[in-house]
């Protein structure tokens, strides 16, 4: 594989990999672009068949970021790290301490949290190596695990999309099909049952399962059908690539709205989505409580400030599908034109105050 070809083709700005022999780390840092602020993205500690199959995963994700964040409306740019292992049997202070070296290195350019592989107390260990860390322990000043404030605005962009389908947000009484209950998926699960939903779930993790049952005493459904089952709302909230080929012509439900990163296989599956009358809630518009919360962080945190602007998605969704509707395309394809539009121009208006107001060479 040429490295400069895939960085070229996607615009990416910097691409660090980092080795450390003491320690066993090979971590691959990707900064997509700063040019709305430093690169926010989170960790992934996954075995990877081998560092092609590393390198194609951190470029795919830490693209994500920058729409993620733009849509999202942060001063943040996008980026993503793997470190390629095991989790299990690889993670180790000495490697996480090495990584959080090389993070400090960049001054500030990538700032990381955690994802798939990493939690908290992990981000607590990069920390004594680097500032650059969000999602610490409270007890760090840091915003804690951000699942629960992910599941907080996926529900907020569940009742905005219930407005548009129904004339109505309200979740009494709907149904909703809900994919993988974990970290995100437990804790919306709980949303839903309170706001009087029914609610089915399936997780291919049998001990996820028994948790959400015994604590929101919910109906279980079969996780290679539950895609198809007829409900309000399908929310995949765990895998992506769930809307493909194979599984478009089963959907049997108004809405699709779920925490999970990159639902659609192919752009393409968006579009046969609109024209089924599906309204798709955009992974990454929905998904951003996460990212807001952790955002905060970086101010000081203030929990009350974070919960009110993740409450923001339900106008942005609503701001999206107005788009869509205008521009007649695809949900995905209006959020994706309103991130690159705010990338344009916002990062048009640093050029000229940096141009205009920017210290003069010559004191
Ligand atoms: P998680 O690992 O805690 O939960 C995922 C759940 O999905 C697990 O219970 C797992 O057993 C289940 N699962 C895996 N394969 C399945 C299958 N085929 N069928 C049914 N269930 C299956 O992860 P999470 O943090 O809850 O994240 C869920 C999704 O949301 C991921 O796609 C993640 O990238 C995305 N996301 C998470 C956050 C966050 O704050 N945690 C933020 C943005 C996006």
């Amino acid at each position: 594989m040429s490295v400069f070809e895939h960085i070229n083709g996607g615009g990416y700005e910097q691409i660090v990999f980092c080795s450390d022999d003491h320690s066993g780390l090979r971590a691959i840092i990707a900064i997509h672009s700063t040019a709305l602020g430093p690169a926010l993205g989170g960790t992934r500690f996954y075995p990877y068949r081998n560092e092609e199959q590393a390198l194609v995963d951190v470029l795919r994700l830490s693209r994500g970021m920058t729409y993620k964040a733009a849509a999202a409306g942060l001063d943040l740019g996008g980026g993503k790290a793997v470190i390629i292992g095991d989790p299990k049997r690889h993670k180790t202070e000495e490697l996480l301490r090495a990584y959080g070296r090389f993070i400090e290195t960049l001054g500030g350019r990538y700032i990381t949290a955690e994802d798939v592989g990493t939690a908290l107390e992990d981000m607590d260990v990069v920390r004594r190596e680097s500032r650059w860390v969000t999602g610490c322990s409270h007890t760090y000043g840091g915003s804690g695990d951000p699942s629960p404030v992910t599941a907080y605005g996926v529900l907020q962009g569940m009742k905005a999309c219930l407005l548009e389908v129904f004339g109505d947000p309200s979740l009494k009484g709907r149904t909703v099909a809900l994919q993988g209950v974990g970290k995100v998926g437990h804790a919306l699960c709980g949303h839903l049952v309170r706001e009087g939903a029914q609610v089915t779930v399936a997780d291919a993790d049998v001990d996820n399962l028994a948790r959400a049952v015994s604590d929101h005493h919910v109906q279980t459904g079969d996780p290679d059908t539950l895609h198809a089952m007829e409900a309000d709302i399908y929310a995949p909230c765990a895998l992506g690539g769930v809307i493909n080929d194979d599984t478009l012509s089963e959907l049997r439900c108004k809405i699709i709205a779920g925490a999970a990163n990159n639902q659609l296989a192919r752009d393409e599956h968006g579009d046969k989505l609109r024209d089924l009358s599906i309204l798709y809630a955009p992974d990454f518009v929905l998904n951003s409580g996460g990212l807001i919360n952790v955002e905060d962080e970086l101010r000081g945190y203030n929990r009350e400030r974070a919960m009110k602007r993740v409450e923001g998605i339900y106008k942005q969704l609503q701001h999206i599908f107005t788009m869509s509707q205008e521009k007649r395309i695809s949900t995905a394809r209006a959020a994706m034109d309103y991130a690159q539009e705010r990338i344009r121009k916002i990062s048009r208006i640093r050029l000229v105050r940096t141009a205009e107001y920017g210290p003069s060479s010559d004191h």
